[in-house]
């Protein structure tokens, strides 16, 4: 094994050596827990479970004490990027700063502890969150009901064009096409194919928005709606959105909005204004819940009252008049499209969401958006005088760079994402928008500093003056790290070869 891949010879943390497995570390009979005898006679597994549910094939858990555990993950958890240890340049649509209150709130006995199947009248101030929380989230988007089930935006968007196709076929209509434009997420298509539709593109314009005549030009009666993500996934406003829906409407069809991410919106305008007639936000960005490794999120669908009647239940619904006061679960919804999430969905993120924009207020979140956009307009000013800039015009929460103008160099996006690595930084999103060959996206979010801007501009300068005057350092990038470029092919060999001994070459 080489010095990098062993990791020998790294003591960026301060450790010489290999992390072995748990596996590897155990000894027999080393123990890291205290339990006290058990007061009731041992029972023989065989005289209770069935024969097939008995295995003898199980290698055992590893022996290991506990401060050797601690350590282990301790160990592992230094050699990760985190936004808590800087800019992340994947931003809100990956990880935003999480307050810290936030954490705590989450962790409060009478939420954490709860059991999700306790009767109504114990879950009352729970109940009472999530009523408040839909409140709030109406406000923010400019949506008349809001349901908190959806588990992701992926599921939202899933949850809102099922209401959508109830919405046509209670009418009789048969309307089986989705117009989606081409600089969409690619959930949007993903989502209306689950849903059995047929997906239509839409082509943005030169300038990376959308135009009303080509919408115009794709609207036909089989068309059930049009979803658009505003910011697009080019970080650009779509200046047309209103006439885009008229036209939309005028043919018969739903808007469908796609606002996993409203860091750019918040408190300045709001979709439901716009004419969007359903949408999910995702809580685990804009409102910043931690997520990563793919979950647990929560992607809350907000709709219009013509949608209402198609909400998934049961519907946290506040007593009135002769009901008393308080808090119920609502399943009358003869049209409902069903349940999405067992019990009341992901709990925590939602008790995350309201905590901070109560924090905030009306003018924290306005606030929040103002700095995600002058934060990445900033970046934008700083690089794009080194970077290609696909479509240069004011940004709103994120920018989009190419590698367009390094061609000359061999280095690609590709490289340059690995070299920022050793510059501290976790790579940005990278070959997204797929519009955009060797696309680089950043969005800093509201939360960093001028000082962390530029620190993360200057690593990007420096890199491109590296490209051009020592182009292999970048492009055999990351250095510092424990282990370098994987080679793609070994990787996968490796894994198949899992448990046999690495091969040496
Ligand atoms: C993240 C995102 C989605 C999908 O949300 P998930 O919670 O990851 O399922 C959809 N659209 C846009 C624009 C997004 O940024």
């Amino acid at each position: 094994m080489s010095d990098r891949r062993s990791g020998v010879g790294n003591t960026a943390n301060g450790f010489a050596y290999e992390e072995p497995l748990l596996f590897e570390r155990s000894r027999p009979g080393r123990i890291g827990h205290s339990v006290p005898e058990p007061d009731v006679p041992r029972i023989d597994p065989s005289s209770v479970l069935p024969a097939e549910a008995l295995r003898d094939d199980i290698p055992g858990l590893p022996e290991i004490s506990e401060v050797d555990v601690v350590r282990h993950f301790t160990r592992l958890s230094t050699w990760n990027a985190s936004v808590d240890l800087g800019l992340y340049p994947l931003g809100s649509c990956t990880m935003k700063y999480n307050p810290k209150l936030n954490e705590r709130a989450a962790r409060l006995a009478g939420f954490a502890a709860a059991h999700p199947m306790q009767p109504v009248a114990l879950q009352q101030g729970f109940l009472q969150l999530c009523h408040e929380l839909t409140m709030q989230l109406a406000e923010i988007s400019g949506m008349d009901r809001v349901t908190l089930q959806p588990a992701a935006g992926a599921q939202g968007e899933l949850a809102g064009l099922m209401m959508i196709r109830a919405y046509h076929e209670q009418r009789g209509e048969n309307r089986h096409t989705v117009l989606v434009p081409d600089s969409a997420h690619g959930t949007n298509p993903a989502s209306a194919a689950l849903n059995g539709y047929t997906v239509r593109a839409v082509p943005s314009g030169d300038d990376g928005i959308l135009h009303p005549d080509a919408v115009a030009a794709a609207m036909g009666e089989d068309v059930a709606s049009l979803m658009l993500t505003n910011p697009n996934t080019l970080g650009l406003f779509e200046e047309h959105i209103a006439r885009i829906c008229e036209i939309v409407h005028a043919g018969g069809g739903l808007v469908y909005g796609d606002g996993a991410n409203l860091n750019a919106l918040l408190g300045k305008t709001r979709p439901g204004d716009l004419g969007i007639d359903a949408m999910h936000i995702n809580l685990h960005k804009t409102f910043s819940a931690p997520h990563g490794g793919g979950g647990p999120g929560a992607g809350p669908v907000g709709v219009k009252n013509i949608l209402a009647p198609y909400l998934p239940t049961p519907v946290v619904r506040e007593l009135s008049g002769d009901e008393g006061e308080g808090f119920t679960l609502d399943y009358d919804f003869p049209h409902s499209i069903g349940r999405l999430h067992a019990n009341h969905g992901n709990v925590g993120v939602f008790i995350r969401a309201w905590s901070y924009i109560r924090t905030l207020g009306p003018a924290g979140l306005r606030r929040c958006a103002e700095m995600a956009v002058l934060n990445a307009n900033y970046l934008l000013a700083r690089l794009c005088s080194a970077y290609h800039v696909p479509y240069d015009r004011r940004v709103m929460h994120e920018c989009v760079l190419s590698d367009k103008r390094l061609q000359d160099t061999g280095v690609t996006t590709h490289d340059l994402a690995k070299r920022l690595i050793d510059f501290g930084y976790h790579p940005p999103t990278v070959y997204f928008p797929l519009i955009v060959p060797g696309a680089i996206m950043i969005e800093p979010t509201e939360s960093e500093s001028l000082e962390g801007l530029e620190r993360f501009a200057d690593a990007m300068l420096a890199i491109e003056k590296e490209a051009r005057e020592t182009p292999e350092l970048v492009r055999s990038a990351p250095h510092h790290t424990r282990r370098s470029r994987l080679d793609e092919t070994r990787a996968a060999r490796q894994m198949v070869l899992r448990w046999q001994p690495e091969p040496r070459d």
